[in-house]
């Protein structure tokens, strides 16, 4: 039988806008080339909600392209606004926006669904706002990967001979 947290899990899958990934995380026993400082500054910066530090839960990423973030663990979930950062020209690391942090274990499922269905649909009309259409090949792209408000990253290099 699933546990509370898997069938948490799965209703959250089914909330958050297509396709959703999942991803375990360990903070405390798998570290690759994050110190956990920084890990938890990822996932929880300048929040003060955020009052219990995570160390092992699944972070799911809905939407493409991503629009929100949740970070399941057995107390806490926590939900953000997908953002990503350029820390080299080439390499977007994860940041996402804080939005709620909830200790979901106290709710019924159908306080949660109601709570949860309103932050996911929040978050995702947030993300969504920041889109622009590029004028070159007129795909609707993600604030990251925008030159400006009329052109992408890949039309800046195409047609401006931008280069990053
Ligand atoms: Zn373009």
């Amino acid at each position: 039988m699933a546990t509370k947290l898997e069938n948490l899990i799965s209703d959250i899958k089914e909330l958050l806008p297509h396709p959703v990934t999942d991803e375990n995380l360990d903070l405390g026993v798998e570290q690759v080339d994050l110190g956990i400082e920084e890990l938890v500054n990822e996932l929880c910066e300048g929040n003060p909600l955020f009052n219990k530090i995570p160390h092992k839960g699944v972070r799911l990423i809905g939407g493409d392209p991503s629009e929100v973030v949740a970070f399941v663990t057995e107390e806490v979930i926590n939900f953000s606004q997908f953002a990503l950062v350029w820390t080299h020209p080439h390499i977007p690391t994860l940041k996402p926006i804080p939005i709620a942090s909830i200790q979901w274990r106290n709710l019924r499922k159908p306080e949660r669904q109601q709570i949860f269905t309103t932050l996911v649909e929040t978050i995702s009309k947030r993300r969504r706002k920041l889109y622009r259409i590029c004028q070159y090949c007129e795909r609707l792209m993600p604030p990251e990967w925008l030159f400006s408000d009329t052109i992408c990253h890949s039309c800046a290099e195409k047609h401006l001979g931008v280069t990053f």
